[in-house]
């Protein structure tokens, strides 16, 4: 049974088929949201989107060689970011084959296929052996998924000792009564699943066997993202209209809604460890 709320995953898929080209359009390959020092730094969306891959690369810290996977890849370029920048082996998944072709050609262009390799899979339901990695990121892939579930095959496919870390949405405070259901529209449109509050990640961890070493309220180094997605959506109207159907259009006008600026609406960041003893200690 599916946790309420949490989209179904083969619409999802079907939502990037629409969206994946408009994103690109306004967003850039980077689909997450971007990382500025304060409200005055000037980067643009590509430096602060590449910014936070690092931060995640930083967190992540695997070793070269080190086997990590990539859940919820988008085209690509997080993975092939963090492969360079660390020399660990690096697979993304998606679920959605677009991507997937999209992300292995540029892994191709780069050179990169021997180390940075790209697959067609549900987070939610990994087909990988247990242990199999020594660290897992997810780069705004869970505002998608059935987060129990996709946190549990996380943990699955982690070797004792290895490190996960995701970013998410986060939800800072109640939600007007009379906004709520814009808000629900909104996340329905983009296939969003309910925004998880600052507790969420350390008992969904806790019940996973899970150390937090770092649950982290990034809100204040990203709350640009909104504002410069919603500039770019306003200046690649046009072409919007003209490149894509009312279903996109749709979405486009729900990423400039002012709902999005709402301060209850912020960004987090999670590092956990599997510990090296799970499950009851033997006496
Ligand atoms: N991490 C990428 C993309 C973020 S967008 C980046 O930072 O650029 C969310 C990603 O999650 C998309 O690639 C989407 O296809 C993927 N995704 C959503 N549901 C999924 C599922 N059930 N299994 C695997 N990937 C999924």
């Amino acid at each position: 049974m599916r946790t309420a709320g949490v989209p179904d995953a083969d619409d999802v898929a079907a939502y990037y088929d629409v969206m994946g080209p408009l994103l690109q359009l306004v967003w850039g390959d980077n689909f997450h949201f971007g990382y500025w020092d304060d409200d005055q730094d000037t980067s643009d969306l590509a430096e602060a989107t590449d910014r936070l891959t690092r931060v995640v690369a930083e967190r992540l810290a695997p070793r070269p060689g080190d086997r990590v996977l990539d859940l919820g890849c988008g085209v690509g370029v997080p993975a092939l970011r963090l492969a360079a920048l660390t020399g660990a082996t690096v697979l993304g998944i998606s679920y959605n084959r677009r991507q997937v072709d999209e992300a292995s050609d540029r892994a191709r262009a780069a050179g990169a296929q021997g180390r940075v390799r790209f697959a067609y899979a549900d987070a939610m339901a990994l087909p990988y052996p247990d242990a199999s990695f020594d660290a897992v990121f997810a780069l705004e892939s869970f505002v998608h998924l059935d987060r129990p579930r996709a946190l549990r095959e996380c943990v699955r496919v982690l070797r004792p000792g290895g490190r996960i870390v995701l970013t998410d949405m986060l939800l800072r405070g109640e939600i007007a009564p009379e906004l709520r259901s814009g808000v629900e529209h909104g996340l329905a449109v983009q296939r969003l699943a309910p925004f998880p509050t600052a507790d969420y990640y350390r008992d969904l961890a806790d019940e996973e066997g899970l150390v937090v070493e770092e649950l982290t309220d990034l809100s204040d180094h990203t709350r640009l993202t909104v504002h410069r997605i919603a500039d770019s959506v306003t200046r690649h109207r046009r072409e919007i209209e003209e490149r894509y159907g009312d279903q996109a259009r749709a979405i486009a006008a729900a990423m400039r809604s002012p709902l999005q600026l709402m301060p209850e609406f912020g960004y987090q960041l999670l590092l956990a460890r599997r510990p090296f003893a799970t499950g009851p200690s033997a006496v």
